[in-house]
């Protein structure tokens, strides 16, 4: 037994038979010592209501209980591990609320339902191949401040380096932008391949991203996520070249906006896309 008195997270797995299925991007940890700590990374634990996408056999799930989460909110798609989570709803009782299906789909607001003066705290391992649009659903949000204060989260180290990255870097690129232009964005630590069964190919890192206050001047977050991926999209290309993707000649914005029309995407800024986004 573990100090949460549930089965040790490899007893788990073995007993309910969650062989690690690919589609599902599943790769599982099983140190709550380590899950802990990931969990420590969010604010105000006991005061906080976490949003976790898929739990899986649960060991983040019980790493953020264990320090003393208010309330776990969770969605997990695959049904064999429904089962096994409620062994870990059971030993904190009122505590997780575990729903099965589809985190692209489902609508997080209704589902955590009254937070009373709780905030809301996203914590997951995300799924490899359902990550970045996760993310993407999440910073593309049409209120800002959004209804999460913060996003604490696993991913593969490349994908984190791209969240993080700065201008005129290989990196750089539309989530860089979309994750920054409104949120600080940091890479906490690294986790090894090891660390998880069955070991992923690259090594993962956690995430860390804290929402700002919406500038007065901010763009409208529609304009600048198509002109965002108009110019990454061809990301070799001058813009005066990538931006006609928008159906509007490009020339007279880019002048408006002070870039040069020979730049390439990952040569502008966060405030240049912006200022030319607000020229849209
Ligand atoms: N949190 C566990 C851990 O840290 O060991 C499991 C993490 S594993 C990388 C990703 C989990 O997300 C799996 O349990 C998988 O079944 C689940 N999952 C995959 N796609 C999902 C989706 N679209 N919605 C909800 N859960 C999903």
């Amino acid at each position: 037994m573990n100090k949460d008195g549930l089965p040790p997270l490899r007893e788990v797995i073995s007993t309910y038979g969650l062989q690690a299925k690919k589609a599902l991007g599943q790769n599982f940890l099983t140190d709550l010592n380590l899950t802990g700590k990931i969990a420590r990374c969010a604010e105000n634990l006991e005061n906080s209501i976490i949003y976790e996408v898929g739990p899986g056999p649960g060991a983040l799930t019980r790493g953020l209980l264990m320090n003393g989460a208010a309330i776990v909110v969770a969605v997990e798609m695959d049904h064999r591990c429904i089962d096994a989570l409620k062994d870990v709803s059971n030993a904190y009782a009122g505590k997780l609320d575990v729903h099965e299906g589809d985190a692209l789909k489902v609508d997080e607001q209704s589902l955590i339902g009254d937070t009373g003066e709780k905030d809301i705290h996203i914590v997951a391992n995300l799924p490899y191949n359902v990550g970045t649009a996760l993310l993407v659903k999440w910073m593309t949000s049409s209120n800002w401040k959004p209804w999460f204060k913060s996003l604490t989260l696993m991913f593969q180290k490349e994908v984190g380096m791209r969240i993080i990255a700065k201008p005129k870097t290989k990196a750089y690129g539309r989530l860089s932008v979309l994750c920054q232009y409104r949120a600080d964005c940091r890479v906490l630590f690294d986790i090894p391949r090891q660390a998880f069964i069955p070991p992923p190919k690259v090594t993962s890192c956690i995430v860390q991203i804290t929402p700002r206050v919406e500038a007065s001047d901010a763009p409208n977050q529609k304009t600048l996520e198509k002109l965002v991926s108009a110019a990454f999209n061809q990301r070799r290309k001058m813009l005066r070249s990538s931006l006609k993707a928008l159906g509007v000649d490009p020339l007279p914005k880019l002048a408006a906006a002070g870039i040069n029309e020979t730049s390439r995407a990952e040569e502008l800024s966060i405030e240049d896309f912006c200022r030319l986004a607000s020229e849209y």
